[in-house]
């Protein structure tokens, strides 16, 4: 717990789980704030020194992670952050809760997985090297454990996607650029 003068910038942290924007909250003093509850992560949930059991634990704590049988879907963000979707907090739930569209996340670098009707793949227009490693691992990981079968998968500029085994993913997304074209950086999607 810390806290921060009057004046200056509320403070943020690194997620530790998935690199994502953690914020805490602040309670107002005479010569500033302090922190009143810890960093919790707004892609992942994941909490900074949080009170278990009433307990201090320190370092990042995951937010709980739904049982493997309930996910039924993932985001890959573009820090290589990997979020479970399941029955009750899907995709749709997971954007309405974040102010966000896939649509938009998709142009922001993630990748959007589902096995609600049938395994398929989103890509987005570009990824980072840390999505690349982090989704070149959960397909791999799939593929041993999960019996969801061949991918649906679906470039951004297509129209249909197609099935295609997780390798044949890979050598797609090794042919997308690393960084945001210029759609992004004119500020056209958030
Ligand atoms: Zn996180």
């Amino acid at each position: 717990m810390s806290g921060y003068l009057a004046g200056d910038p509320e403070p943020t942290a690194e997620c530790g789980c998935c690199g994502g924007e953690a914020v805490a909250q602040w309670c107002g003093v005479e010569v500033g704030m302090i922190q009143i509850a810890p960093f919790r992560c707004m892609d992942c949930g994941a909490q900074l020194d949080p009170i278990v059991d009433a307990e201090r634990v320190t370092g990042w704590v995951p937010a709980d992670e739904p049982a493997e049988a309930r996910i039924t879907g993932y985001y890959v963000n573009d820090r290589g952050g990997v979020i479970s979707m399941t029955f009750d907090q899907g995709h749709a739930e997971y954007n309405d809760m974040m102010g966000t569209t896939t649509g938009g996340l998709l142009h922001r670098g993630w990748v959007r997985i589902t096995n609600l009707e049938g395994y398929a793949i989103d890509l987005p227009p570009f990824m980072t090297a840390r999505t690349r490693r982090a989704l070149s691992e959960l397909l791999a990981r799939i593929e041993d454990e999960r019996g969801w079968g061949v991918p649906y998968m679906k470039a951004m500029d297509e129209d249909r996607g197609r099935e295609a085994h997780w390798t044949e993913v890979m050598a797609v997304v090794s042919r997308l650029p690393a960084e945001a074209g210029e759609e992004k950086r004119s500020g056209l999607w958030r």
